[in-house]
């Protein structure tokens, strides 16, 4: 699968699953702009992209929650290279506690990330795949676009939320050539997972080595982490996919923790 002369936005890039996503599609031909809070790292990722590809990333600043930032980033990627074909919307963090004890602000902040970011990029996006007739819009659920777990009550609502408006942007883009997916990956360990694990030893009183055996990896066939390259190349498949066939859909990859 290749993704020659394709240009890609990938949200949340200077680190973790973004980060390797942009550096497959890099691989696979594309143009791909590194959209991030963290504009060092976007840039250091860029360089590190262009170092094997010359001209292939440009870093991009953006805070997916912010109207204006988005659209300004979007448009300083048409500006450079013409349009867009791929947005893959990754951005995310993660809070965990129990819903008494989790503050409005953080709700807000997390629905904001994942939901708000995922509205605004692909409204921003819209106009352009639409004029060219094409285009593949992916969403970065997880396993918790489909399970639940405690102390996740904003992460499992803006995940599932995910799903609803991937269908419905689907069902729209259809006719204009434009699909929809959603990713949705069990734990990998990247820095939102490295955090969660001291915090989620602390509120349910249980060791750190307890927390990846019992609560991340428990219900997985192998007891194994999914990787960062693992959705890469689900991200490649779903980006270079050919048509409509496959839209309004949600692959898992979580080591068979979740098999729905
Ligand atoms: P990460 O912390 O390694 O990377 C997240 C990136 O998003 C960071 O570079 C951060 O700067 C950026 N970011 C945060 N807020 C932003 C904002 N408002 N605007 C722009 N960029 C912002 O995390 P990751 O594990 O690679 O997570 C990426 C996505 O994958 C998230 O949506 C996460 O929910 C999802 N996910 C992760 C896992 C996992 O186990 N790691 C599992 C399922 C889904």
């Amino acid at each position: 699968m290749n993704l020659d002369t394709k240009i890609a936005i990938v949200t949340g890039a200077a680190s973790g699953i973004g980060l390797a996503i942009a550096k497959r599609y890099a691989d696979a031909g594309a143009k791909v702009a590194i959209a991030d809070l963290k504009l060092e790292a976007a840039q250091a990722a860029a360089d590190a992209i262009n170092a094997n590809h010359p001209g292939a990333a440009m870093a991009v600043a953006m805070d997916v929650t912010d109207e204006s930032q988005v659209n300004a980033g979007v448009e300083a990627v048409v500006a450079r290279w013409g349009g867009v074909d791929v947005l893959v919307s990754n951005a995310g963090i993660q809070i965990v506690n129990p819903v008494e004890a989790f503050a409005f602000s953080d709700w807000k902040k997390m629905l904001a990330i994942h939901l708000d970011g995922a509205f605004l990029t692909s409204k921003a996006v819209l106009p352009h795949m639409y004029a060219k007739g094409s285009g593949a819009i992916l969403f970065m659920g997880s396993v918790h676009s489909k399970e639940a777990s405690p102390l996740k009550s904003a992460y499992v609502t803006a995940k599932h939320g995910l799903l609803g408006l991937a269908r419905v942007i689907a069902k729209e883009g259809g006719p204009k050539g434009v699909r929809t997916n959603v990713i949705c990956p069990g734990f990998v360990r990247t820095p939102l997972v490295d955090k969660q694990i001291p915090e989620q030893s602390k509120e349910l009183g249980i060791s750190e080595e307890e927390v990846v055996k019992k609560v991340m990896l428990g219900q997985t066939v192998d007891g194994e982490f999914t990787t960062v390259d693992d959705i890469a190349e689900v991200a490649l498949f779903f980006a270079a996919f050919k048509s409509n066939a496959l839209t309004g859909q949600s692959l898992t990859a979580s080591h068979g923790w979740s098999m729905t």
